[in-house]
């Protein structure tokens, strides 16, 4: 029996009257199974969360094992798979000596790190620097800080000491460079120069998307090594919100390592692939450094519900099921491939504006009016009605894709077959080529 959900259910980010989707009922691998007996093909990893594919069996048999054992403790008390994972999250991201706190998602992960970014660094009052066009979560310092025109006008950011500066988006500079590498030095300067503005006292983190999950601006490789040093420059805390770009979503344990060592946050926040949704969770990972400067205080934070063991068992079973199936490296290698066949769209398609990725499976194309001048397709952020017309057209065929405004997202689970993946472009080549024709 299906119940129609609309007569009981508040959908999140909806128009209530207009929320219609097909309910799912099961899935395997890349595909999600429909209440209709249908089977689709997932293009979004459900919101970039579905890293290791739906139902993962390692998964499934990590959550009903710690059912059995022990479903719930509280923070008062020790739990051995958040002890495990807290030990695997530091080892993988080389945190040696730092401290996990474990939080229910990414937004709540960005609001407790911001929370103990002004209080090692007794700023209990500091200003945050965000980036315009980012995401960071919809609990309310976390909408504050996403720099979303829409979302800004429901929340007063100043309110909550967040400031916004222009993000490294080299496809429309905001520093008016033609060249990636310079758009990314730009930015990162406008970072040092905000900070030096309200006084280096007065700030008391950073917080931006290393690969921006919601756009695909991946910064050009001078932004992030130089918003380090900037930061660490002025004694100021650098968080990483990898809530979207770690577990091999952009080809990395953790987005920042494709910097090195010279991209080393002083926090990072998890949610979304650390346990690839199929629990919720969300951690922050603190360095050792701003880790010991909380060691004698008393933390001042804290859910229920956080380092749920149930959760924290399907983490371990997520990051041993990444390295035992080899995910990283097979995001990296398919992610190429990927990025590789968007591009040929943009030769046949005048339609597509940027393809922005390369960096694992994450590819973004953006859809412009026209090439020369840039100009959006649709105001943001309507979503184009020829674009709302190619998502229903790959529904019917089996495919479903993202989509937000302008802006096609792909990002498959990192386990999708190489075929069905192939199978996905050309049917998106055909769909740009049905309802985007040129106009004669
Ligand atoms: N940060 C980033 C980069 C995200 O992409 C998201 C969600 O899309 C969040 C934070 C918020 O995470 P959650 O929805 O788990 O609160």
């Amino acid at each position: 029996m299906s119940i129609d959900e609309r007569q009981s259910v508040l959908h999140s980010w909806s128009v209530q009257a207009d929320w219609r989707a097909p309910t799912v009922v099961g899935g395997q691998g890349a595909r999600l199974h429909l209440a209709d007996g249908r089977s689709v093909l997932d293009m979004s990893s459900l919101a970039e969360c579905s890293n290791l594919g739906h139902q993962h069996p390692k998964l499934v048999a990590a959550i009903r094992a710690q059912a059995e054992r022990l479903c719930f403790v509280s923070n008062a008390w020790g739990a051995e798979p958040r002890a495990q994972l807290a030990a695997m999250l530091l080892e993988r991201s080389g945190f040696e000596g730092g401290r996990v706190f474990f939080t229910l998602g990414g937004a709540d992960a960005n609001e407790n790190a911001v929370k103990i970014a002004r209080q090692v660094s007794r700023k209990p009052r500091g200003a945050v620097i965000a980036r315009d066009r980012s995401y960071h979560g919809a609990t309310h310092l976390a909408m504050a800080l996403s720099g979303d025109s829409r979302t800004q006008q429901q929340v007063d950011a100043a309110a909550f000491g967040v400031q916004h500066v222009p993000p490294p988006y080299a496809y429309r500079c905001p520093f008016g460079s033609r060249d990636a590498d310079e758009c990314g030095l730009r930015a990162a300067d406008a970072v040092a120069q905000r900070i030096d503005a309200l006084g280096a006292n007065s700030v008391a983190a950073v917080l931006m998307e290393p690969n921006a999950g919601t756009n695909g601006i991946v910064a050009p490789d001078t932004y992030w090594p130089a918003l380090r040093r900037a930061t660490a420059d002025r004694g100021v805390v650098l968080i990483a919100d990898e809530v979207m770009s770690a577990f091999g979503r952009c080809g990395e344990w953790f987005a920042w390592q494709r910097q090195g060592e010279s991209g080393r946050p002083d926090m990072m926040t998890l949610a979304k692939g650390l346990t690839g949704a199929a629990v919720p969770l969300g951690a922050v990972v603190l360095s050792r450094d701003v880790a010991m400067r909380l060691e004698h205080e008393m933390l001042y934070t804290g859910l229920t519900y956080c380092g749920h063991p149930l959760a924290c068992a399907a983490g371990v079973a997520a990051l041993e099921a990444y390295a035992e199936d080899g995910l990283i490296e097979r995001s990296r290698k398919l992610g190429a491939k990927l990025f590789a066949q968007a591009k040929r769209l943009q030769e046949r398609h005048d339609v597509i504006g940027d393809v922005r990725g390369g960096h694992g499976l994450f590819v973004v194309i953006e859809l412009v009016a026209d090439r020369d001048s840039r100009a959006p397709l649709a105001p943001w952020p309507q979503t184009p009605p020829a674009l709302k017309a190619l998502v229903d057209a790959a529904m019917a065929e089996g495919v479903s894709f993202a989509t937000r405004g302008n802006l096609i997202l792909l990002a498959p689970p990192l386990v999708i077959d190489e075929n069905e993946l192939a199978d996905a472009v050309a049917l998106l080549d055909r769909l740009l080529a049905r309802h985007f024709a040129p106009a004669e």
